[in-house]
């Protein structure tokens, strides 16, 4: 049985992530991974849109990087993708992005509840003072729907990241999970598994056991990411992604090759 793929890497072109594409995919072979997707922050209509991410004239420099990684090991099946930021509106911009180059996958995240809030920014943190916990995980998963329904994605990133600083509502969030869920199903996009929560202070995969519950209840498929930002980050607490996805009920992922979905068991 395959381990699961590692779909969500980033590279030092997004400003705020170490070591080359290469230095990944030795990483990810020494831990014993067989296929791996780079997926670093897309570029942004306007390149000054914000400061952790590519500049869309670096689009080409960044697909090199992979191909040279492709390249240098040929034993691991190396994936090229982008993590794209969804925001209403910009659903023309994406289509153009995917056009650009043959990716195997475009993850879907929302990072942005509004032009200039990304609600996992620690420079942002004072924001959720001024704001209710509840409504902003309203109008985030309000959000993440859009981001689903658009049928822009194969994946949707890091389904609860509001949670993300710890910051959670008092009120009952399943009713959120359910709608966006909804959404989810009827397109067939998976949801990831990033193991990235369990580095920040929420100290939890994104989604919650909770919300992948509900997943699973809808027939939602699954994929795996480490959310990598370094190689020694490459298939991080993978042992305990699959375990929770095993719990559940899941005993199947998603791989993806030139936007087509394949099965891989668990
Ligand atoms: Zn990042
Ligand atoms: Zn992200």
């Amino acid at each position: 049985m395959l381990p699961p793929a590692d779909y969500h890497m980033h590279t030092p072109l997004c400003r705020h992530a170490t070591g080359e594409p290469v230095d990944y995919a030795r990483r990810a072979l020494a831990v014993g991974l067989s296929e791996i997707g780079f997926s670093d922050h897309s570029p942004m209509l306007r390149d000054n849109f914000d400061n952790w991410r590519m500049r869309y004239d670096q689009l080409d420099e960044y697909v090199e990087k992979v191909r040279l990684a492709q390249k240098e090991f040929p034993q691991l099946t190396i994936r090229l993708a982008l993590e794209v930021d969804f925001l209403p509106g910009q659903e023309g911009w994406i289509r153009q992005l995917a056009a650009r180059h043959p990716w195997d996958y475009f993850i879907g995240s929302v990072h942005y509840v509004s032009e200039s809030w990304d609600i996992d920014n620690p420079a942002k943190l004072s924001e959720w003072k001024k704001r209710d916990a509840f409504e902003v995980w309203q109008l985030y998963f309000e959000r993440l729907a859009l981001a689903a329904e658009s049928n822009l994605f194969e994946i949707i990133g890091h389904a609860d990241l509001p949670k993300k600083f710890g910051i959670r509502p008092a009120r009952d969030c399943r009713p959120l999970y359910e709608k966006f869920l909804d959404a989810v199903a009827r397109t067939g996009c998976a949801i990831e598994l990033n193991t990235a929560g369990l580095r920040k202070e929420c100290r939890e995969i994104y989604p919650s056991r909770e919300l992948l519950e509900i997943a699973f209840r809808k027939n939602v498929p699954i994929s795996f990411g480490s959310d990598a930002h370094a190689p020694e980050e490459v298939g991080l607490s993978f042992a305990e992604a699959i375990q929770l996805a095993r719990v559940v009920g899941y005993n199947s992922s998603r791989r993806f090759e030139q936007r087509k979905s394949f099965l891989n068991e668990l």
